[in-house]
């Protein structure tokens, strides 16, 4: 059987040496990290991620601020409040919560925040640099970067002789990991939904990532024996065995048939999870040391 992957243990250890660094940070040079998050309406699943990463902010000691703006706010009215996002000293890392509501063009917006300022890995600066290698100066999209974690936890951080497959190409989560195993010495490929005899080329994955978005896809014999299995696919699915009208969670992953084959494999929930919002501290404090002249730690 596999080894469980503890998402939300890694994900913890993460955050108190972001706190401790902060701690550090705050009582060397007076700077302490900040974080905005700005929400455009009232979408709940929005509501509990952005309160969620302001509850978190908080705990490891940031100055956090939320701005919660109407549904009908106009595109120019945030881009504005970007605008002075960008120019407050007191705030190092600025998260715009997605999806925006139709009638703003999230890409503009995204594009307006400033790259020094963009924890969340997605301004084309820093889309640049993790595609040219400069991960050191880049911000890297959160997902991925704390799956990255996991991997590395497992395999370590040189993956010399590797091969992976990563299942999903979405700018947020299957290029940036693509990039991020490439940068690790992997021998990368990318499958999508184009993809001819997706099983047969999953089999040939050291590293198998999953970032899908289709409940269980992904089925045991899939699996090279051995592979470490990451699932970053989060699928809400009816659950009637746990009574009526319930729910519970799933990844891309066939979990109970993957964990007989892999060496090690994400659950669902308590994976990839935890790690993306420890991930979204880190890269805020990251940022809040580089604008101190402090070396951030890695
Ligand atoms: P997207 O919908 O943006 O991308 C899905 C990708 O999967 C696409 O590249 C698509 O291919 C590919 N795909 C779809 N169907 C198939 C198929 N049958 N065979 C092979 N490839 C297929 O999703 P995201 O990348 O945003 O998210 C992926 C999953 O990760 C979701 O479940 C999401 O909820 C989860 N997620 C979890 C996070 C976390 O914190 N753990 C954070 C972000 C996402 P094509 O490009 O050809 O259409």
């Amino acid at each position: 059987m596999a080894d469980v992957i503890d998402g939300k243990k890694v994900a913890e250890e993460v955050l108190a040496s972001v706190k401790e660094e902060a701690d550090k940070l705050i009582a060397e040079t007076g700077v302490t990290p900040g974080i905005a998050v700005v929400i455009v309406g009232e979408d709940p699943a929005s509501q509990v991620y952005v309160n969620s990463k302001s509850r978190k902010a908080k705990e490891c000691g940031f100055h956090s601020v939320k701005h919660t703006l109407a549904e009908d706010t106009s595109e120019t009215d945030l881009l504005a409040l970007i605008g002075t996002l960008n120019e407050d000293p007191a705030i190092h890392g600025i998260l715009v919560q997605l999806p925006l509501p139709g009638h703003i063009d999230s890409g503009r917006v995204i594009q307006t925040i400033s790259p020094d300022k963009d924890v969340d890995g997605f301004h084309f600066i820093n889309v640049g640099k993790l595609g040219t290698g400069e991960t050191s100066t880049a911000f890297v999209p959160c997902t991925p970067a704390g799956s990255m974690l996991l991997v590395e936890r497992v395999r370590g951080r040189d993956l010399s002789g590797l091969s992976a497959v990563v299942v999903g190409r979405s700018n947020i989560v299957g290029k940036p990991m693509a990039n991020l195993l490439l940068a690790a010495n992997c021998t990368v490929t990318i499958a999508h939904s184009r993809t001819k005899d997706l099983p047969g080329l999953c089999r040939t994955a050291d590293i198998l990532v999953a970032a899908v978005g289709r409940p269980e896809m992904v089925k045991g014999d899939w699996v090279k024996p051995g592979a470490t299995v990451i699932d970053v696919g989060i699928n809400r699915i009816d659950a009637p065995e746990r009574g009526e009208g319930k729910s519970r969670l799933v990844g891309d992953v066939e979990f109970a048939e993957a964990e007989k084959v892999a060496g090690a494999i994400t659950p669902v929930p308590g994976g990839v999870g935890p790690m993306t919002i420890a991930m979204l501290m880190a890269n805020t404090l990251v940022s809040a040391c580089r604008r101190a002249g402090k070396e951030p730690p890695r």
